[in-house]
């Protein structure tokens, strides 16, 4: 079985996540512990960390199949020190949220050299902003999300990740998140049957399949090879149906978050009957 949801909103407070999720008939889901625009957030009231576990545990979301997404503010390469360093001090308050809401995942953007530095020197850069965070937390493993290649954005190449990987220390608490629309745009044909076997086996043959914690399920506005992040509806873009129906159909995806971070939320309820309809064929 599949566990499909979205990244719904927390409007109101952390502990409408799960009541967000489960109105749209989702299996999993993914959300912001904060306001993503802000840096700084008020601390989580006790009485909204006890709300959430209990509507998790009554809709029945195990921390499993809950992908909680950092601020898009944070770039853990940041070549300025002032700005490094408040990105570390965010990224840690990120972890230590999830950690109070007893959450094991915390998905981010690797980070952008900002043309400052090489890409190598961008990648060491976070790996160690990493290695500092998982050493003051527990429990909460980082999972890098690919990115489209947009701008100085690095981590679209999966050796990026590996990279990155590589220079973490606890390998226990690390991970990676996929999204389609963000490898297609990367240049990795997901679209063909071929294609899709081949780009899973050159990311299981570069970072490793048992570091796959959750895909991000979307559509492209654009072309493969564009470098440009555009999410679009499902099958309503330039990765089509089909390619979600060779997704849904993969055993190796039974066990992790598959999240729509699709444009038009009315949508959801119905995407996510489609594809727990492909997953089920
Ligand atoms: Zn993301
Ligand atoms: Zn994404």
């Amino acid at each position: 079985m599949k566990h499909i949801g979205a990244h719904v909103s927390i409007a109101g407070g952390v502990e409408n996540a799960p009541l967000n999720a489960q109105a749209l008939g989702a299996t999993a889901f993914a959300m912001f512990t904060k306001n993503q625009r802000q840096w700084l957030a008020k601390p989580l009231a006790a009485q909204s960390i006890t709300a959430f576990k209990r509507n998790c545990a009554q809709a029945g979301y195990d921390p499993k199949y809950i992908m909680p997404h950092d601020s898009y503010l944070i770039n853990l390469s940041h070549p300025e020190r002032e700005g490094l360093l408040k990105s570390r001090q965010a990224f840690l308050d990120e972890f230590r949220r999830c950690e109070q809401l007893g959450l094991i995942y915390l998905n981010f953007h690797p980070g952008s050299h900002l043309n400052k530095m090489t890409e190598s020197q961008c990648l060491a850069m976070i790996a160690e902003s990493i290695n500092i965070t998982l050493e003051q937390t527990r429990n909460v493993t980082a999972v890098i999300e690919n990115t489209a290649g947009q701008g100085s954005n690095v981590g679209y190449l999966f050796e990026h990740l590996a990279e990155i990987i590589d220079q973490v220390e606890d390998r226990s608490r690390i991970g990676v998140c996929l999204d389609t629309c963000h490898t297609y745009s990367a240049g990795y044909d997901i679209k063909s049957e071929a294609g899709y076997l081949q780009t899973m086996a050159q990311f299981d043959r570069i970072v490793g399949l048992h570091y796959l914690k959750g895909i991000h399920l979307n559509d492209s506005k654009k072309a493969p090879g564009s470098h440009v992040d555009r999410h679009e509806s499902i099958g309503k873009g330039t990765l089509g149906l089909e390619t979600f129906r060779r997704i849904l159909k993969d055993p190796r995806l039974d066990t992790i978050p598959l999240i729509l971070e699709t444009p038009d939320e009315m949508l959801w309820p119905e995407e996510i009957r489609l594809l727990k309809n492909m997953g089920e064929e």
